[in-house]
């Protein structure tokens, strides 16, 4: 048995949750037609819905957030925000926003015009939609090792460079406003990208004249990958491998829901003063004004400190390591997973696991339900309800590639003893998996019908 290092903290103040029985399971499955986002998160005993927004922040961050400035100008929070962004991340210019996708918002409607590209390794699908929203098309270049589930490649998450110059190329540079690159590739399994790869595809984008952007939600759990798993860097700071990383990009954006370990926040971040100028006028539009961008003031501290947690060595080991501890018993239990562990969540290859339901019968579905009914555990399915759609042409369905269920971890929530409940729940469904069924809609909404489509259980 592998064990995972022990949680760096003790516990100070506690939340209660609480396993309804079984039969209050199937009704609460029933009155919310078997979709998990309509469930009550109160019905729920572990939630691995998300790593977005559900970390525990430390007493440091709570200290902070009582020092919160709540000036509309200039309040002080902003500046000690300031603060760590220079630390961390060097750029000249940033705003302050309440979302990772409030930035890409502001990016997409000040840089794209209808027909741009922009390519990434994988776009995220809030990334894809604001993209899409102002006209552009969103072009992914990631490895095709990224689909191969048992690739032990150490970073999955890579740019083809290859790719993206031939779709630089086809386009045509002044076709592509700026590029992007996603780390870790949330989209693609949380798997990280090499410093080698981010400098090749800098300088890619540069021989363009492309600006460089980063989507950096995961930037300290990428820079962890790379201290453990990149020649050259092991005796580096986390501090330095993310000086380095941004040192090579025009500008970034992020969610700081996830790496910096808040509840709400974001930003985006450039060099260049014309296109700040262009931001904040943007910003006070749709947000608020510069130094507050859509946050209290209270939310700027517990950012910045928050950042600087978030980068702690001690921390991300244990972090990582809860992950592949879960993922390594997962595989022990002969439950299919995509290889190695990612950052923050273990995808399980629910197509295999369930490989006597259909696609059309959503065998990722089928497993999510599955770990509710039998557990009380919410994941989230990322397979054919969340992907399948028509094609344009013929009207023939077009499934994934993958039927994945995402088991996400929350930053600091959960302990071990609370992911061995979850191993234990999926060797049961493991040794009855053959009288788990399909599911079959009974609505769906014609865009991004996870959110509430509903379902009734195949006899
Ligand atoms: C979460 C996330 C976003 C969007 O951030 P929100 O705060 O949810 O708006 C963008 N990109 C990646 C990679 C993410 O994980």
């Amino acid at each position: 048995m592998i064990n995972h290092p022990a949680e760096p903290f003790r516990i100070k103040m506690v939340e209660p949750i609480h396993l309804i029985s079984r039969e209050q399971r199937e009704k609460a499955m029933q009155v919310a037609g078997y979709n998990l986002f309509s469930l009550k998160a109160q019905d729920v005993y572990i939630d691995l819905l998300t790593d977005s927004g559900t970390g525990a922040m430390s007493q440091h961050q709570w200290a902070a957030i009582m020092e919160g400035d709540e000036s509309y100008a200039g309040a002080s929070s902003y500046f000690h925000l300031q603060e760590a962004m220079q630390q961390i991340f060097g750029f000249e210019y940033f705003v302050p926003t309440h979302q990772g996708r409030a930035a890409e918002n502001i990016l997409c409607a000040i840089k794209i015009k209808p027909g741009n590209i922009i390519p990434s390794n994988m776009h995220f699908d809030t990334t894809d939609a604001n993209i899409r929203a102002r006209g552009g098309i969103p072009d992914n270049c990631v490895t095709s090792e990224a689909f191969d589930i048992h690739s032990s490649n150490p970073f999955k998450g890579n740019m083809d460079l290859e790719k993206l110059e031939n779709v630089i190329k086809t386009a045509g540079a002044e076709n592509i406003p700026f590029g992007c690159i996603t780390i870790t590739n949330n989209a693609g399994g949380g798997q990280p990208v090499s410093l080698q790869n981010i400098k090749e595809t800098a300088a890619l984008y540069h021989k363009y004249n492309i600006p460089f952007f980063i989507d950096c939600c995961r930037y300290a759990e990428n820079s962890y990958f790379i201290k453990k798993r990149e020649a050259g860097y092991e005796q580096k700071s986390l501090l330095e491998i993310a000086n380095e990383i941004f040192s090579l990009a025009d500008g970034a954006f992020m969610s700081a829901k996830k790496d910096a370990i808040v509840n709400i926040g974001g930003f985006l971040a450039v060099r260049d003063q014309d296109l700040f100028q262009d931001i904040c006028n943007e910003l006070i539009l749709r947000e608020g004004f510069i130094t507050y961008g859509g946050l209290s003031g209270r939310d700027l501290e517990a950012m910045a400190v928050g950042l600087k947690e978030g980068l702690d060595e001690n921390y991300l080991t244990y972090r990582i390591g809860q992950t592949a501890y879960l993922g390594q018993q997962l595989i022990e239990k002969g439950v299919p997973i995509i290889e190695p562990p990612g950052g923050h969540a273990i995808y399980v290859d629910a197509g295999s696991f369930l490989d006597h339901i259909p696609q059309p019968e959503f065998p990722g579905q089928a497993v999510a339900a599955a770990l509710y009914l039998e557990g009380g555990i919410r994941a989230i399915e990322i397979g054919s309800v969340m992907f399948a759609h028509p094609d344009p042409y013929s009207g023939e369905m077009v499934y994934p590639k993958l039927e994945l269920v995402r088991l996400a971890l929350p930053r600091r929530v959960y302990t071990q003893s609370h992911l061995d409940y979850v191993v234990e729940i999926f060797t049961h469904l493991k040794d009855r998996r053959k009288d788990l069924r399909g599911y079959k809609l009974t609505y769906a909404p014609p865009l991004l019908r996870h959110f509430t489509a509903r379902f009734t259980p195949l006899t």
